[in-house]
This record gives C-alpha cells, structure tokens and sequence, in this order.
C-alpha cells in the first residue's frame, strides 16, 4: 500500500537540480513519525553530485543577478500565491513527515510563504550610500550585491518555514541557493521546489538535494563556489559547519539552540503569563529553539502559578495529529523521546517534583506525556540542556538581580521571556538579558517582520525583517576619481 501522501500532486521523490529530477541508485527511507509507516525513498546523492549541483547554482547566478528586483519580486510573489493555493496538500505532508498537528502544520505553510512575500519586494530596497569626497575629484560610493551561491541547511521541526526564511532573501538578493533539508522531512523542501519550478524559478537558482548530511554539509562548506552557508539546527553542527567554512572564509548565519528562560514576576498578570508561557512551551510540542526551557517564577507566586500551568497543561490532547482537536502530536524519533524521558527521570533522582506527566504516553512510539517539574535546580541536566519535548520545568528565585544572572548564565542567547506590569522592569530586563530576542508579556515574538536571531552559541546574523536580506550580500566601496573638470 502507497502511503497516503505519496499520491499527493506535489509530493516528489527525486532530488530538483538544475531545473531536473534526478533520482540515484542509494536512496534512504523516510517515515511518518507517528505510524511509523514508510512514506517513501530520497536519494542518496554523492559528493560528485553536491559538486554538480553546485556548479549549476553557480553558472544561473551570474544571470539570475542580472535581473532586476522587479523580475525577481514577480516571480517570488508566483512562488508565494502558488504555496497559499496548495496550502492544504503542503500542511498534509509536514504533518506526515514529522507529526504536528494539521492546524499548526497550516500556519507554519502561511507564516513560511509570508517570508517569501516580504522578500519579494525587500530587495528593491537594498539601497546603497554615497559618502562625502575625501579626497578632490574623488567620489565614494557604496553599492550592495548579491554574495552569491548560498548553500542552505535545514532543520526538521519547521520542515518548510526553516526554508523560506532563507531561500526567499537569498533569491531576492540575487543569490543561487543549493538547499539541504534534514533527512525526516524531505518531502516539504521538494514540494516547495516544485511549486518554485512552476512559479517560473529558473533552472539552477533553487536546487534541494538529498543524501549524507557529512558528505553534503562538508561539500557546501569547502567548496570555493559557495560563499555563504545559511544554518538552523544544533549548536554542534553549526560549529563544525563553521569550521569548515573557515578555509574558503565564507559568510556563515547559524540559528542555533537555545535556552530560553520565562520570568514571571510577582507582579504579572498570571493569565497572560499562563497562556504565553503555554505557547512557547508547548508549541510544536516542545520541538523550537524558541521554547521556554526554563521557568523562573517568584517565589511569593509560585505556587498559585504553578496551579494554573498543571491546569492548562492537563487540558492538551495527545494524540494523532491529523485529528482537529489534538494539540499535541508524537516527537520527531523514539531517540527524541528516550532522551527526554532520561532528563525527567535523571531530574527526579535528583530531587525534581514531578506534578504531571513524567512518562512516555500510553500511545506508544514516540509520545509522551505533557509533563510539569518543580523544584528544578541548575545542578541538573534538564537546566542545561534545550530539552526539545513537553516537559515545562519551575525554578523560583527571590531578586531581580538573582533570577537576571540566573537567565544570563547559559552558553545560549536566542529567546527570553518577561512576564511583568512593571514598566522600568520591563526595561531593565529587555536590557540585561543577553538574548537576540525578548519577549515582554507575549510568548509569540516570530514574523517576518523582526530580526530573528542569537547571540552567544545561539548562532548568527539574523533571519527576517530588513536585517535578515543584508547577510546575503556584499557591500561594495567604488571611488571614483579624476573626476575635477579640466582646468
Ligand atoms: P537536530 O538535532 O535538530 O536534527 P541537527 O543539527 O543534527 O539538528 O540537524 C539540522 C540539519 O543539519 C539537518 O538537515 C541535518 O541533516 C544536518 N546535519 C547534521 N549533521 C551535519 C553535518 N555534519 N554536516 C552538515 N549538516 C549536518
């Protein structure tokens, strides 16, 4: 029996190069993680065939670069109406290949193409400068191009919103873009490269390719024809990601993990703190870099809060992700789910309380349970560690003083939360955490609007917004002189 998504019009199980599927001898298989049915095969490509790929990308950029914004706008915007169109065959195959449920598989289809909507028009923007003569007869001016082939990688747990916010600056800048989706949710990416292809994306400017993540990843980094490497994923990848690029010295944007810290405050509205919290906890369940990973609350609070939150989370439904009320889907692997069960239990020897949950759920696989810690320490893994599941874990702290070098004392900087009513707190804290991103009394900070990004190991450069096209580019000074007329 064909999978049910293998009989969906945009579903393609080749590579896209050079405007060609191409399939390969070695394939790998990909399975829904929630029946753990194959859905089908992706090929295995070689380092030879990463090159090819490569080369193509290289050749179509000298002339994709050559078209004007508004060319490239028109075609961007085809590529955004077609994705809207299809949108319901799109959130079927996300939730397929890594288990969301539909309703958050369909948002992350409209907040995806809202990047490539935005991009469309952002490089009719990419102004230069003209800066005041140093010297007479001389002028200086600063103009923008596109930095050239982009070699992306990409995550699983946003199978088609990690791509866009990275293949629409880089197309809209006038860059070439060989992309590598992660091996669990393939389908997305060749999806979203078919509907390129009939948008009318010329033949080499978006190639998706398949294989070894080692053999790919280290051909896009050493490879003198790439010159940026675009990365969301683990702290650990991307380090060994900008390692070697290192030797070509390319342009490297990383969006990496994170732990993010929520602080309630003793004065917050616990409702609003409550709701947001749930969100950025159990979003995706669990499975963002943005989650909450750390729940700070007052102690004069904490146990009223901490009430409500078992509340709230004993109100989720597990189950399967294609049913419209379930609110919670299975994790990406069994591995996934071992590791996490491993740091609530490793938490609990250490002397967590646990008020919900604490165990793989009774669906089997690789559900678990939506689970609550008290009385987590930061001696314990699951303090140190992007815990990447549905298990919300309560710290308490008694000074603003003490729970700020509390947030601050992690190697990561992505996201923190603020939950207060207090305006110059509000403040104080927006600056003295040291994240790319804070978040004061909402737990939704993401759009295409705003610069999402890190600091720390939590990567860099910055994805969406005005910022998010600039790492695409070069800047480029022209002086020019003799420009005095004769005397
Ligand atoms: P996760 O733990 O979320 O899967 P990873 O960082 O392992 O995060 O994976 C993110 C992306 O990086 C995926 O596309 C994966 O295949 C790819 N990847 C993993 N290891 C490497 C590597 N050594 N070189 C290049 N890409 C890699």
């Amino acid at each position: 029996m064909p999978h049910p998504i293998s009989t969906l019009p945009l579903f393609r199980d080749q590579c896209y190069i050079n405007g060609q599927w191409i399939n390969s001898t070695q394939t790998i298989a990909v399975h829904n993680p929630t029946t753990g049915e194959q859905i089908g095969t992706i090929p295995m490509l070689s380092g030879g065939d990463i090159k090819t790929a490569i080369t193509h990308a290289h050749t179509a950029q000298k002339s994709w670069a050559k078209t004007t914004a508004k060319h490239r706008a028109t075609v961007l915007k085809k590529w955004h109406d077609l994705i809207l169109q299809n949108q319901n065959e799109l959130a079927t195959i996300i939730t397929a290949e890594m288990g969301k449920p539909t309703a958050e598989s369909l948002t992350e289809i409209i907040n995806g193409a809202s990047y490539i909507e935005w991009y469309a028009e952002e490089s009719k923007r990419l102004y230069g400068n003209i800066i005041p003569p140093h010297a007479q007869g001389q002028r200086s001016l600063v103009i923008r191009q596109p930095i050239g082939v982009v070699g992306a990688i990409t995550p699983w747990n946003f199978p088609n919103g990690m791509i866009t916010r990275k293949v629409a600056p880089a197309l809209s800048a006038g860059c070439t873009v060989v992309l590598k989706p992660a091996p669990a949710t393939p389908y997305s990416a060749l999806a979203l490269a078919e509907l390129a292809h009939q948008a009318g994306i010329p033949a080499g400017v978006l190639n998706v390719v398949t294989g070894d993540a080692q053999t790919i990843g280290a051909e896009l980094c050493t490879n003198p024809q790439v010159r940026k490497i675009t990365f969301t994923g683990s702290t650990a990848v991307g380090k060994i990601l900008l390692k070697q690029s290192a030797d070509t010295v390319k342009k490297v944007s990383l969006e990496l993990g994170g732990n993010a810290p929520s602080i309630v405050f003793e004065d917050a509205d616990l409702n609003t703190a409550v709701d947001n919290i749930m969100a950025s906890k159990f979003r995706n369940n669990g499975q963002t870099c943005v989650c909450t990973n750390r729940i700070y609350v007052h102690d004069s609070i904490a146990e009223n809060f901490t009430n409500k939150l078992k509340h709230a989370v004993e109100k989720l439904q597990v189950g399967d992700p294609t049913n419209p009320t379930t609110t919670q889907g299975c994790l990406i692997n069994k591995t996934a789910m071992e590791r996490v069960h491993n740091l609530v239990q490793s938490a609990i020897a250490q002397g967590a309380n646990c008020i919900t949950g604490g165990n793989p759920h009774p669906l089997g696989g690789s559900f678990y349970q939506p689970t609550i810690l008290t009385n987590v320490t930061h001696t314990m893994d699951i303090a140190n560690t992007e815990i990447f599941a549905p298990v919300a874990c309560i710290y308490t702290y008694t000074t603003d003083e003490q729970v700020i070098a509390y947030a601050n004392n992690t190697p990561y900087g992505l996201s923190a939360y603020v939950y207060t009513q207090n305006m110059p707190r509000m403040w104080h804290m927006a600056e003295a955490l040291e994240y790319g991103i804070v978040g004061i009394n909402t737990g939704n900070t993401s759009s295409e609007t705003i610069p999402f990004g890190g600091i720390k190991e939590s990567g860099m450069g910055r994805e969406g917004s005005k910022y998010g096209i600039e790492d695409f580019t070069e800047i480029k000074y022209i002086c020019m002189g003799g420009l005095e007329l004769e005397k």
